[in-house]
């Protein structure tokens, strides 16, 4: 096709999705507060949400985060789009909660950290559902921690299946980029492989420097260490001092990737203890020499 042809179709796709909406989020906290404060700021948009307190609500509604807030779940229904923002463990049940009420063109999408067994479980319920995952957060949650512009050039991973519709994908991409977030498109496995690398297997690892460090046995070296810790710890032990609920669920729903990554560094943990304990110091420069050209590379 002509060039000319194709900007015309992008034209199109973008009229099409340059509209305002209704948009619900259940689930007001770090990421459904961050996602409504700036849906809202693109001054087209209705935002409505739910959450499980009534506090929840008040607060999201005297801080902007939506233009109203109700704890019954049948408040979202009339939603063009309803993000589901809630801790993973609730995402399916939320899903069921919201069946009954809505039209069939509603368009359900989810913020959870772990894609396989929520789009496994949830694409059965609702056709009409996108799986996806905005890479961003911080190490706060609840609606006090909601910020705007979190997603501002952030990674936004959506995840379909063969089943999902292509106007629906469009939509939630579409939604992604209006946060000015970089969409990628990926299969729930392959997404979770690729985060158990670089987002749970950090926290375990994060989280297992914090306990050994702490279980040293003289609390006069303890002491000391605490006070001369520097950006060194700080930048290595940021994960493993985040949301445990977060962590826990990462663990518990992406288990079989979660395992596999800990092993794999489990591995290259026993090589470097066995080239130090042996003084295989060459064989050790090797390896930081490796990491040290690949980091830039990769990242
Ligand atoms: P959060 O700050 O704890 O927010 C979750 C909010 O959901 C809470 O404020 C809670 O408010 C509400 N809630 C809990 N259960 C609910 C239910 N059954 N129905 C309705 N509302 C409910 O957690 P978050 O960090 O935003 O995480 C939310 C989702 O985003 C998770 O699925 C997580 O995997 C995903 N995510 C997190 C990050 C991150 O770095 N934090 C990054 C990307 C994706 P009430 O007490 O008022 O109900």
């Amino acid at each position: 096709p002509k060039p000319w042809f194709l900007c015309k179709l992008c034209q199109v796709v973008w009229n099409k999705h340059d509209i305002s909406m209704k948009i619900g989020i259940v689930g007001l906290g770090l990421i459904g507060g961050s996602l409504g404060l700036d849906f809202r700021a693109l001054n087209k948009h209705t935002v409505i949400g739910v959450s499980r307190r009534p506090e929840t609500c008040a607060k999201a509604i005297q801080r902007g985060v939506v233009d109203d807030a109700h704890t019954d779940i049948t408040f979202v229904a009339s939603a063009d789009v309803i993000f589901i923002c809630t801790p993973i463990a609730y995402i399916a049940s939320t899903v069921d909660q919201l069946i009954p009420h809505l039209s069939s063109t509603t368009i359900l999408t989810d913020v959870g950290s772990v894609k396989a067994s929520i789009v496994r479980t949830v694409e059965p319920l609702w056709p009409n559902f996108v799986g996806g995952h905005p890479m961003a957060g911080t190490a706060e949650s609840g609606i006090d921690a909601a910020l705007s512009k979190l997603f501002v050039d952030r990674a936004y991973v959506i995840t379909p299946t063969q089943k999902t519709l292509p106007d629906s994908i469009a939509m939630i991409e579409s939604l992604a980029r209006s946060l000015h977030s970089k969409t990628y498109i990926c299969t729930p496995d392959d997404h979770d492989r690729a985060v158990a690398w670089i987002s749970h297997l950090p926290v375990m690892v994060s989280a297992s420097l914090i306990e050994a460090c702490l279980n040293e046995p003289s609390d006069d070296v303890l002491t000391l260490a605490r006070t001369i810790a520097s950006s060194g710890f700080r930048d290595t032990s940021r994960v493993g001092g985040g949301n445990p609920e977060l962590g826990m669920m990462m663990a518990r729903y992406n288990r079989d990737e979660v395992v596999r990554s800990l092993k794999a560094y489990q591995t290259q943990l026993s090589t470097i203890t066995q080239c130090i304990e042996t003084e295989s110091w060459s064989e050790l420069e090797e390896i930081l020499q490796h990491t040290q050209t690949s980091r830039s590379t990769f990242l």
